[in-house]
């Protein structure tokens, strides 16, 4: 069951009190942008003479970030682990605190604390991955642990964005976009506080979650329409 409004809105307060005074939303989402966007192309002008074979590599480089996705969002996201409790902290207690089902706009650009990941979360998950560009460098070319990176950069600015779309509110351009809601409407069942831990992981393409049976029923067509009408 959701918290009631009241309890919700003292909640969200203490939470917007404890976002570091020099935060800036924009400063954050601009940050990764332009790392993301940024590091792409500089893995592309690292290519030398990419051969077809090795650009078919992408689209499976894709699928298994998409797995990725899947896997840390329904694991360490929402479960305690050793080692990795700040990603259950940030998203679980925080986040999904923040915006239950049925508030899921942020309102101002301060509350992208509690959207988007840290900016050290992206060093990170290139460090945890850096076994695979190494071994494919080694194994089979340069060019491939080169778009492994560039393909992990852009799978992060897309998830980024899609979350944030998630997020923003549904009367804005964005918000208004028809594809845009299914995908809105589809993270919304997942904000559910009964629902969270049982499916719809996948924050970017539900890949993973209809191939392993993890997607959620629609709902009724009223959630998601509601929260924004602050
Ligand atoms: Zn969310
Ligand atoms: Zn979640």
């Amino acid at each position: 069951m959701n918290p009631s409004e009241s309890e919700r809105g003292t909640k969200q307060r203490e939470m917007m009190a404890k976002v570091p005074a020099r935060y800036s939303g924009r400063a954050h989402w601009a940050f990764i942008n332009v790392t993301t966007v940024g590091g792409v192309c500089l893995c592309v002008a690292l290519l030398e003479h990419p051969l077809w074979w090795e650009w078919l590599f992408v689209p499976g480089f894709f699928v298994f970030a998409n797995a990725f996705e899947w896997w840390i969002h329904r694991g360490p996201m929402h479960h305690p682990t050793r080692g990795l409790r700040m990603l259950y902290v940030r998203h679980t207690l925080q986040h999904h605190v923040f915006y239950p089902a049925d508030d899921m706009s942020f309102r101002d650009p301060r509350e992208l604390f509690y959207v988007l990941f840290p900016p050290f979360a992206l060093p990170v998950l290139l460090i945890v991955n850096l076994p695979i560009p190494l071994l494919l460098g080694s194994l089979v070319s340069a060019n491939l642990a080169w778009l492994f990176f560039a393909s992990v950069l852009s799978y992060y600015f897309v998830y980024e964005w899609f979350h944030f779309a998630h997020h923003l509110r549904q009367d804005s351009w964005l918000g208004r976009r028809a594809l845009v809601g299914w995908f809105r409407r589809h993270h919304t069942r997942h904000h559910e506080l009964a629902l969270m831990e049982k499916g719809n992981f996948n924050v970017s393409f539900p890949l993973w979650d209809w191939l392993l049976g993890t997607m959620l029923p629609e709902d009724d067509g009223q959630m998601g329409t509601t929260g924004d009408a602050s």
